[in-house]
């Protein structure tokens, strides 16, 4: 694909000005900028027929991201935590459905991908995951799959508070999976599905939790129920039931016992749906700027910058995203293997932080530009629509991150009381 990087206009990039970054890092953001204008136009559609974003996807594609976070030696773009979430969040300033779908495809590389590199294996699982991850790499470099990460079922397993009740019986050659995910999203679009799913034997813990990629055409899999959500629209989250699906050995995405260490080792995993709703944050203030100024296309240019009230607004709204910002930047530094507790701890405020602000922000930016704003010929509506979404996601919505946050700095492990 031919790629024009459109000059970046620091004031609304995801790093600002003088952040440093380097010349891959550059690249891919620069690439995110140039596909953005397009998903923008196209998002509105998506929003109202609630339909993935294939145009995107294919863009996506052309442009090199789908292997975005594939390591470089399988022929991808070898992008670690901190080069995905920047841009991601430069995706989500332009549409959110399409930057939080390409989460869950991103991560279903970065985990088997540069995550796993980081975590023990014995001799025999790393040689498995090699001969593994290579085939869905390949898949995703050579052959533009695209990876969905249904893990929610409803209970509390997704919160990471129970074993999944989705089940993978071994079997002869590979295993038997049944159960349900709910908010599959990329439902009917992936070619894969990366399920989080339980070993089947008796007395099952989280340990036993196995990651499994489940063709989108495998026979027993049903995507079921309807889709007609407040916000995120084009995600198209619907359910998924397994009735006695079939995936070879290969399928596993990590070695049994891996994705349960990785849960626990490298909290940082769980971030990676904030950068959507950093960029979302973004996209409000830039709006909101550019309205008071009468330089939105499309309307009349009436100016609206002038009133003292408008003012303090615009600066309310730019504290928080620099205290939003400031987080997230200094969260993708602590990113690692068995971060400190502070750290993790910090991550939990960022999280709860970019949820919270990208909702209060967009909620800011309706209330000062005005009646005209919300109209749903501009793009302000659905960004408050689509930022409520993020306080909900699992494992790390904004409720449970103050539980954990609370608890973890109350008590040190081993702690309790009488
Ligand atoms: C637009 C959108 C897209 C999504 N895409 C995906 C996706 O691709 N993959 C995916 O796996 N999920 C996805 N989700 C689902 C999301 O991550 C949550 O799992 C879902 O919103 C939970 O809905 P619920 O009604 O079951 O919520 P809740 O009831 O809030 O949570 C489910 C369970 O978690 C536990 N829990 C929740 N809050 C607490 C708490 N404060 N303390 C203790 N336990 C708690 C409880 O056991 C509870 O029953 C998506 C959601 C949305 C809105």
């Amino acid at each position: 694909m031919d790629v024009t990087v459109p000059p970046i206009d620091p004031r609304y990039s995801v790093t600002g000005s003088s952040y440093p970054l380097g010349a891959k890092q550059r690249e891919l953001i620069g690439i995110a900028e140039s596909l953005g204008p397009r998903f923008a136009q196209r998002a509105e559609r998506y929003d109202r027929e609630a339909s993935f974003p294939f145009e995107n996807y294919a863009d996506l594609k052309d442009a090199g991201l789908l292997g975005l976070c594939v390591p470089q030696d399988f022929g991808g773009q070898g992008a670690d935590l901190r080069t995905y979430s920047l841009v991601s969040a430069t995706l989500g300033k332009y549409c959110g459905a399409t930057a939080l779908t390409f989460n869950m495809h991103a991560c279903s590389t970065l985990w088997p991908g540069i995550l796993a590199d980081a975590l023990d294996m014995t001799k025999e699982q790393r040689a498995e995951h090699e001969r593994h991850r290579a085939i869905h790499f390949r898949r995703v470099v050579d052959e533009g799959a695209i990876y969905a990460q249904p893990f929610s079922e409803g209970s509390a397993a997704a919160a990471g508070k129970a074993p999944f009740g989705t089940l993978a019986a071994k079997v002869e050659g590979g295993w038997l999976i049944n159960g349900k995910k709910i908010f599959a999203s990329l439902s009917g679009a992936a070619h894969y599905y990366g399920v989080l799913c339980t070993e089947d034997k008796a007395e099952r813990s989280m340990r036993d939790t196995l990651y499994m990629a489940v063709p989108g055409n495998a026979p027993g899999l049903t995507v079921t129920g309807d889709w007609d959500p407040l916000g995120m629209r084009g995600t198209v989250s619907r359910t998924l039931l397994f009735k006695d699906v079939f995936v070879p050995d290969e399928a596993q995405m990590m070695p049994r016992g891996v994705y349960y260490q990785a849960a626990s080792r490298w909290p940082h995993m769980f971030t990676t749906l904030s950068p959507t709703y950093m960029g979302i944050a973004i996209a409000a203030y830039e709006f909101t700027v550019r309205y008071l100024r009468g330089e939105v296309e499309g309307m009349p240019p009436v100016k609206r910058r002038m009133y003292p009230t408008k003012q303090i607004a615009v600066a309310e709204m730019f504290v928080k995203l620099e205290q939003t910002r400031a987080l997230f930047l200094r969260m993708l530094d602590d990113a690692r293997l068995d971060p400190p507790k502070d750290a993790r701890l910090r991550a939990y405020a960022t999280q709860y932080t970019i949820m919270e602000n990208a909702n209060d922000i967009c909620r800011l930016a309706i209330r000062t530009c005005g009646g005209q704003s919300m109209l749903k010929n501009l793009p302000l509506e659905r960004l408050y629509r689509d930022s409520r979404c993020g306080a909900l996601m699992l494992p790390w919505t904004a409720e449970l991150c103050l539980d954990r946050i609370g608890r973890e700095a109350l008590y040190e492990p081993g702690e309790a009381d009488d």
